[in-house]
């Protein structure tokens, strides 16, 4: 592991990965610095608390003016294009990311999972199938926690199953999860990457550093490269994986598991989540009647398809969680009925048109709100 004993860091944003960042940083004796483009309120109120640390932070501008920096941390949030890191790219200053080096101080082993969708759900199914059997594991990254936080309480950990998106797995380097889940790639954030290649890039860097004893769960027809892991394929659409739905039952092979009746879990998206949680919980040697009691009293999380109310015969859904079309096509694919959809919000750069087949049918009517 890198020594940050008296290494000058700068950690770039204020945001909760960089805090925490900071935060451990500090407990190895980092002289470290905080920067943030935002002068706000809320920016200024953690400027000052993080100077009574003895943090230098500087806010409100786009780019530093002295560069005597050893390394800069990058908070996912924060654009690799912005003048800033460009800035201290130019100047030689090494950049990781907050994944990077929380897992540099990780001591116990990382499930990782990727994907366009599903990444919060599957790592939260995933994290309490190891905390049915006994284990002691933590959900955490873009989840909530970010890793840096968990990364010193890891010693007491079996392990630690982080959700690792597209922005974080840009800036690994040594990042070397013993198992990595990538779920589905389908168009998104591209008002951040130029196309969709590199952001698929990105994402597969999950795979880079796995070695010929970690594990890898593809979703099966994905073009990726798993490099030297085992693999394990899933799929909701057609047969041919390893895990796979039919007639409305989780099977392995031709092998039946369980009915998704048996979940609260609905739609064949949600399916693929438990197919992947369940070839991580077959890695693990869980038994399978463990998988189950874990995915029986499983929960959906906020926003994430969740049934809000049941009135006068209608279901309302909150599923403000599909921040992109596959997610709100694989979630009006996994509804019955008609469907009113109430959508819009960002423009991230969506052609609409190919929407229109997994609607049409469907869709009986549209409230459209927002930028788009
Ligand atoms: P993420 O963390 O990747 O944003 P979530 O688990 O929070 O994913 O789910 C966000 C939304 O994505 C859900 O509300 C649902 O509409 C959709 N979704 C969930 N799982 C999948 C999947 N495996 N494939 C496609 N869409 C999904």
């Amino acid at each position: 592991m890198q020594k940050w004993n008296g290494t000058k860091v700068i950690v770039l944003g204020i945001g909760r990965s960089g805090q925490a960042a900071a935060e451990w940083l500090l407990g190895q004796k980092a002289e470290v610095t905080m920067f943030d483009e935002s002068k706000s309120a809320e920016a200024k109120i953690l400027a000052q608390k993080w100077e009574k640390r003895g943090v230098r932070v500087f806010l409100g501008k786009d780019r530093m003016g002295a560069l005597n920096f050893d390394q800069a941390i990058l908070s996912p949030g924060i654009d690799p294009n912005r003048p800033v890191v460009r800035q201290l790219v130019d100047a030689g200053v090494p950049i990781l990311g907050e994944l990077e080096l929380g897992s540099q101080a990780c001591l116990c082993p990382i499930v990782a999972v990727t994907g366009t969708n599903g990444k919060s759900t599957t790592t939260e199914l995933i994290t309490s199938v190891f905390t049915t059997a006994g284990k002691k594991a933590v959900g955490c990254g873009n989840l909530g926690r970010p890793l840096c936080e968990v990364a010193p309480l890891t010693g007491s950990l079996d392990w630690v199953v982080v959700e690792a998106s597209s922005f974080q797995l840009e800036t690994v380097v040594t990042f070397r999860p013993k198992v990595a889940v990538y779920l589905n790639l389908t168009p998104d954030h591209l008002d951040r990457y130029p196309n969709v290649e590199k952001y698929a890039e990105a994402k597969a860097r999950i795979f880079l550093n796995q070695k010929a004893e970690d594990f890898a769960v593809v979703q099966k027809g994905l073009e990726v490269k798993t490099g030297k892991a085992t693999v394990a394929s899933f799929t909701a659409d057609a047969d041919g994986a390893d895990y796979i739905i039919r007639d409305g039952w989780l099977c392995r092979g031709e092998e039946r598991l369980m009915r998704q009746e048996e979940t609260s879990l609905r739609g064949p998206h949600n399916a693929e989540n438990m197919l992947a949680a369940w070839a991580v919980a077959e890695f693990e040697k869980i038994s399978r009647e463990v998988v189950k009691e874990a995915f029986r009293n499983y929960r959906a999380l906020p926003h994430r398809c969740e049934l809000v109310r049941v009135l006068g015969g209608v279901n309302w859904v909150n599923d403000s969680k599909a921040t992109n079309l596959d997610a709100m096509e694989r979630a009006v694919a996994g509804t019955e009925g008609s469907v009113i959809l109430i959508a819009g919000g960002k423009d991230k750069g969506f052609d609409f048109s190919e929407s229109r087949k997994h609607l049409a049918g469907k869709v009986r009517g549209a409230l459209l709100m927002g930028e788009m």
